[in-house]
């Protein structure tokens, strides 16, 4: 839990008063059009957190950055740091994954968009975001991976980013009696976070599905999910009304159309 990763990789080739030119791995979370042939990029820098650059010209078919700043491509980036304006120019962009296999999971791959949403719209901006880059990094690269489970990555990069943003989630304790649960909860409130063993349950019906239940405790064991929605989505609520989600995330309706899809979640 909240083990920070630091990397030294970042060239800093020139430092002036006013720009920099940074070399960083990046992580493409949204892309959209801005001109006839302009794009703007949000990427999730490992060394800057979360920077938009503006790429004159990449909707050619000619343009040197090819697949390098498509959505979810990990890439490295250069680009002059300009502290005066929201958008940078970017310099260089090398691709160094593309994704292959997460891009052929059409469910692994809405549950990414959901991750990059969520980062671009509540992790803080304009401060480095080293280990969210190290946690979506590794969730993404889990995701493209042919022989991982995938059946834990989004259910355990919500718990992680739980904790990264300041709502740790205690899956192992009772919040009632205060005492270790041995095996998996009677109940769950996903408003608060609060699990209820057996014993304090008593004869009262659980609120909480069994799914639920039972996947939150194989995320806690480290073992395989038998339905993740439903742990995927108390995790959502239980971040939702941490955070306060002013926002809608729009990626969330495109999982749950794709979940309907899949007989196996
Ligand atoms: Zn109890």
């Amino acid at each position: 839990m909240g083990i920070r990763l630091y990397r030294l990789s970042s060239f800093v080739y020139q430092r002036s008063g006013l720009s920099s030119m940074i070399k960083t791995r990046a992580i493409v979370l949204h892309r959209f059009p801005y001109s006839d042939s302009s794009f703007i990029v949000k990427a999730l820098t490992e060394e800057c957190g979360i920077v938009s650059f503006i790429v004159k010209g990449g909707k050619k078919k000619e343009s040197p950055f090819r697949g390098a700043l498509d959505p979810l491509a990990l890439s490295e980036v250069v680009f002059r740091q300009n502290p005066n304006t929201e958008l940078q120019f970017i310099k260089e962009a090398t691709l160094l994954d593309w994704r292959k296999n997460l891009r052929n999971d059409l469910l692994c791959l809405s549950k990414a968009q959901v991750m990059t949403e969520m980062i671009l719209r509540y992790a803080p901006q304009g401060v480095p975001l080293q280990e969210e880059f190290a946690r979506l990094e590794q969730a993404i690269s889990e995701f493209d991976d042919g022989t991982s489970d995938k059946s834990r990555i989004f259910a355990q990069w919500l718990l992680d980013t739980c904790d990264m943003w300041g709502y740790n989630l205690d899956l192992t304790t009772c919040s009632r009696c205060g005492r270790t649960l041995d095996k998996p909860a009677a109940d769950f409130f996903p408003e608060t976070g609060a699990f209820v063993c057996h014993a304090c349950l008593g004869v009262d019906t659980p609120r909480a599905r069994t799914e639920t239940l039972n996947g939150l405790w194989a995320l806690l064991n480290g073992e395989k999910i038998e339905h993740p929605e439903f742990t995927e989505n108390a995790l959502l609520t239980y971040l939702r009304h941490h955070i306060g989600f002013l926002k809608e995330i729009h990626s969330i309706k495109f999982l749950n159309e794709t979940r309907k899809l899949f007989d196996y979640h």
